[in-house]
């Protein structure tokens, strides 16, 4: 049951209209989705107590909501709820956007003093968005990239004004050149987008040929965009003003490049580290020694085996990663090591490893601990 419309506004039941709107310009002060931004129960007060004054605002409805109760206000509603608009909404009809509602009522009653009123809903150009792929070396050296798109830009002919060259522009006579104009909802007096200058508050008196009075046209669009060393996968990139012309010369919107980094076929990145398999022998695995690993600038580098070193085993290169995005410096690069099992041995080389094998045995009988323990685990 919902509460009754004359305690949500706290007045009393024969309050008059004067009293009844001073105390729902009180409540909706307070509870306005602007002021209370993110706060749902202010968000719903706010829809509920609009609703109350719409019904008692108007005195036929207040008198069928005084005889029938808010059943009585609803009925007389001519459909158009929207499913959520909540009491009282009827008049705005479907699919109009709840804060649009909002900040436009406010603005106009209160004349822009609610925080986010005011403001004129001047178009600013679309913002655009694309993605980039770039190799690994490209985000570790940084690359300038020329990127080929369309986007609606200012006509050249008229300057973007819109108008033929000789004719200018008039003030809207509808709205005055506001842009705006009232629109009575029963009680309310709404502010609404000028139908005859879409909100310019600007007629065009002769239209310019190229871009049909528009003041933009589409055009194919080049831009340089340096990507910084060391960007990372799925970073987004914005170009402030890139994007498309606002229309008669308002601000462009920017341009978002989304980028893409491709797999590398040896690299393997972590943040600002980078991972590389090393393969190696089992002789130098055992015994030690070096082996030579790519790096992403390109210059190889060599990396000591230590003796014993087992597969798997990961040696750190210092400063051989990609660079550091926000700050000085370089990741590291991760050597995994892989020892490599000799596939295709020759007659000579199963003979050596046969008796390697036999010496093995032999210190293992023995009870030392040797080379076949510390490969296998075995101490
Ligand atoms: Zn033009
Ligand atoms: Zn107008």
């Amino acid at each position: 049951m919902a509460e009754d419309y004359y305690s949500l506004l706290g007045v009393a039941r024969n309050a008059t209209e004067a009293e009844i709107k001073a105390a729902y310009r009180k409540l909706a002060m307070k509870h306005h989705p602007d002021r209370n931004p993110g706060n749902k129960e202010s968000e719903s007060k706010f829809r509920t107590i609009n609703g109350a004054y719409e019904a008692l605002s108007d005195p036929k409805k207040r008198k069928m909501y005084d005889q029938y109760g808010e059943a009585g206000v609803n009925a007389g509603a001519s459909g158009g709820f929207g499913g959520q608009g909540g009491p009282g909404f009827e008049g705005f009809g479907q699919g109009v956007d709840v804060n649009e509602v909002f900040g436009d009522l406010f603005e106009n009653m209160f004349g822009g003093q609610g925080g986010g009123g005011g403001r004129r809903r001047a178009a600013r150009g679309n913002d655009l968005k694309y993605e980039t792929n770039i190799s690994l070396e490209d985000a570790f050296k940084g690359v300038q990239l020329p990127l080929h798109f369309q986007r609606v830009e200012s006509c050249e002919t008229c300057r973007g004004s819109g108008a033929k060259a000789g004719s200018g522009v008039k003030r809207c006579t509808q709205c005055r050149g506001s842009g705006r104009v009232q629109v009575s909802q029963g009680f309310f007096a709404m502010s609404q987008t000028c139908p005859r200058c879409g909100g310019e508050g600007e007629i065009v008196e002769d239209p310019c040929k190229s871009c049909r009075g528009q003041g933009r046209v589409r055009k194919d669009a080049e831009l340089k965009v340096k990507i910084p060393a060391g960007i990372y996968h799925g970073a987004t990139l914005r170009i402030s003003g890139e994007g498309e012309a606002g229309p008669r010369g308002a601000q462009a919107g920017d341009l978002y490049l989304e980028i893409h980094i491709k797999p590398d076929p040896r690299f393997e990145r972590h943040e600002d580290d980078l991972s590389v398999n090393a393969h190696v022998d089992i002789a130098t695995a055992a015994l030690g020694g070096a082996t030579t690993v790519p790096t992403i600038d390109g210059e190889p580098v060599t990396v000591k085996i230590a003796h014993a070193t087992q597969h798997g085993a990961t040696l750190r290169v210092r400063e051989k990663g990609m660079p550091k995005l926000h700050g000085r410096g370089r990741g590291d690069l991760l050597v995994h090591v892989r020892v490599d099992v000799p596939r295709d041995l020759t007659a000579k080389q199963k003979e050596l490893l046969e008796e390697f094998r036999k010496s093995l045995h032999d210190e293992h009988e023995k009870g030392a601990p040797g080379v076949f323990g510390r490969i296998f685990g075995k101490e």
